[in-house]
């Protein structure tokens, strides 16, 4: 493959619905790889069984179909590209997991359900502030041997740092640092052999060369999270583009996070309300992007021609229903 090729990834969990937001960020992704002549990955983020719903994954292909943001790679499903399914691809995270264990760069915690629930109840009073307290940190080795051979259940644990800071750019919004101190020794394996949301979405954005990650600004904090993982591994840190809030209008004119009190925010229900495909995408692309010339009304390919990085803002975008019937009209 060639190096410095633009490669983006649409990654949804599958929870059943793809809202606006959602919709924004694998737009964003597509126009990013497009516009740069690079290639659109689609993955199924769901390593968290508990939270698996039923025809999920098909809701997010029915709607990537029909607004046209095709993927351009995966594996073969009866001679077309499918996704990339994170449950599909279980026993690819763990090893690099044991690698770090290996390097001391992580361990195995055997700490039961019991003893973290009673710190969390410490910490309510007050009395322990600082989430996991590294309680299995540095268990000798006869003890961790003993404890897998005995069959014990634990989870591997990411030995982050204690003191210093962690900073990282954001194309939108910067330089951002986070005190180390704030981040709990975070757990890469689970106990059930699954890994992380976090540990997982790294992996696979290393494994599968991704070059910009994009997705809504309520990720930025966990960003160091994923940034001290690749560091642990020594791995390029990928570009990381943060998107702006999508507020909605309120009765009395003030604008709060958009939610289904706004109207509708699913593009399944959109659609029913009669909204065409293309006019709901013309108008996601400009929840949070300003196109270099004075114009509104843009096809996908009129889009992929005029997207670029640099006209993403911060600004939190308000989604106007109105402004979207009267895209509505235009086409
Ligand atoms: N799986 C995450 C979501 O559905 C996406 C996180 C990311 O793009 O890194 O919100
Ligand atoms: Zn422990």
């Amino acid at each position: 493959m060639q190096q410095n090729t633009v490669r983006t990834r649409f990654a949804p969990s599958p929870t059943g619905f793809m809202h606006v937001g959602n919709l924004r960020t694998a737009l964003y992704e597509y126009l990013i790889a497009k516009s740069l002549g690079g290639t659109f990955v689609l993955r199924i983020e769901d390593t968290d069984q508990e939270r698996l719903v039923e025809g999920a994954v098909d809701v997010i292909y029915n709607t990537l179909e029909k607004v046209g943001l095709k993927h351009d790679e995966g594996p073969d499903v009866g001679g077309e590209y499918g996704p990339y399914v994170q449950s599909e691809r279980k026993n690819i995270y763990k090893p690099y997991a044991e690698q770090l264990v290996r390097e001391g760069k992580a361990y195995y915690c055997f700490c039961t359900k019991e003893r973290l629930d009673a710190l969390h109840e410490s910490k309510e009073d007050g009395s322990f502030s600082g989430g996991y307290d590294r309680h299995c940190r540095d268990l000798p080795k006869e003890e961790i041997d003993r404890l897998l051979q005995a069959g014990t259940s634990y989870v591997i644990r990411q030995r982050m740092p204690i003191e210093g800071s962690t900073t990282f750019d954001d194309v939108v919004y910067g330089s951002i640092t986070i005190e180390n101190k704030e981040l709990e020794d975070q757990i890469l394996i689970k106990s059930d052999g699954y890994p992380t949301y976090n540990f997982a979405n790294v992996i696979d954005d290393h494994l599968m060369n991704i070059t910009h990650v994009v997705r809504g600004c309520e990720y930025l904090t966990s960003t160091p999270k994923y940034n001290l993982l690749y560091q642990a591994f020594g791995w390029d840190v990928p570009t990381y583009v943060h998107l702006p809030l999508i507020m909605g209008k309120n009765e009395d004119g003030s604008v709060s996070k958009l939610s289904k009190r706004h109207g509708s925010t699913g593009f399944e229900d959109l659609m029913r309300e009669g909204y065409l495909p293309q006019t709901i995408v013309n108008y996601i692309a400009l929840l949070g992007w300003c196109p270099k010339e004075n114009r509104e009304l843009f096809t996908l390919p009129e889009l992929v021609q005029n997207f670029s990085i640099d006209g993403i803002s911060k600004s939190p975008a308000v989604f106007d229903y109105d402004k979207l019937t009267w895209f509505n009209g235009e086409y």
